[in-house]
């Protein structure tokens, strides 16, 4: 899922909102409308940066019956830069014509009720760095591009960005998002650590292949290492946002080294008998 992206395009774009773009909050007002009978309908559906967050990730794979391996490997691409820490992943625009986004459609999106983040928020965005997920800094702003008509389209009414929000049902989004916003803000990524391909290879899987982690923690010894309460294996086994959540407690383990999982007491002792000393009382 790697591709080349013009990264310096992304951030020189950021910076002009950064700049330029008035901060709005929540009970900011603008004027929009978007429906099938907007002129410029489908327009904003090709040739598109859209980042992807694991909630994204996990409606649209659950949307098109495949597993996130699956999605990640047939729909997304995923830029790295010498400057990123961390992959970003994007949705893979088509390559012909205009490039469009692989689930529109004449009517439509094709996904429009698993639509990724960015697709909801649209003309509203929020500025932050990479991940779309939104942070107490953060503020909101309203995009005006020249191909989007729905600002003066005859069924435009007033918006206050919270109504927008909580009507295109971004909220959900940014609360499943919240535990993978702990990570990307996190302060090892401001610090001098580089990341082992070990740790990438950690981090990607807890973030974005989700079922690929699920299937660590269910089949591997993982359940024999660490304590994990057996109510909370079951919500891991059926409930996504709890996946979710574990994969993030699972990379500030494995990535950051924080103490979110517990090592089994008996995987403790084992070992600090083996090298002779005193087993500690946690990590
Ligand atoms: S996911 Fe849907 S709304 Fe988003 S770009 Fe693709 S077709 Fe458009
Ligand atoms: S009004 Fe804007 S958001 Fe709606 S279809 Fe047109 S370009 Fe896309």
């Amino acid at each position: 899922m790697t591709d080349s992206t013009d990264f310096e395009a992304i951030e020189g774009f950021r910076e002009q909102i950064l700049q330029e773009y008035p901060r709005l909050g929540p009970a900011d007002t603008f004027t929009f409308a978007c429906h099938p009978g907007v002129t410029c309908f489908n327009d904003c559906c090709g040739d598109v940066n859209i980042f992807l967050t694991p909630y994204d990730i996990l409606r649209l794979r659950a949307r098109l019956g495949i597993t996130t391996e699956e999605f990640l490997d047939n729909y997304t691409i995923s830029p790295f830069t010498k400057k990123m820490k961390f992959r970003v992943v994007m949705l893979k625009m088509k390559d012909e014509g205009r490039k469009p986004c692989p689930f529109v459609t004449e009517q439509g999106c094709s996904v429009y009720e698993d639509r990724p983040w960015p697709c909801r928020m649209y003309p509203v965005g929020s500025a932050q760095s990479h991940g779309a997920v939104t942070t107490d800094e953060d503020f909101y702003f309203v995009l005006q591009e020249g191909h989007c008509h729905g600002h003066e389209d005859s069924q435009a009414r007033e918006w206050t960005i919270g109504d927008w929000i909580a009507d295109q049902g971004a909220d959900e989004y940014d609360e499943a998002n919240r535990w993978y916003r702990d990570i990307v803000t996190h302060p090892f990524f401001r610090g001098p650590e580089e990341m082992s391909p070990q740790k990438m290879e950690m981090l990607e899987m807890g973030c974005y292949d989700l079922d690929k982690f699920k299937r660590f923690v269910l089949e591997s010894p993982f359940l024999q290492r660490f304590e994990v309460p057996a109510e909370r294996v079951e919500q891991i086994k059926t409930d996504d946002k709890e996946l979710l959540r574990f994969g993030a407690e699972w990379v500030r383990f494995a990535v950051f080294g924080e103490p979110t999982i517990k090592i089994n007491k008996a995987v403790l002792e084992a070992k600090a008998k083996r090298m002779g000393i005193d087993p500690p009382e946690n990590l």
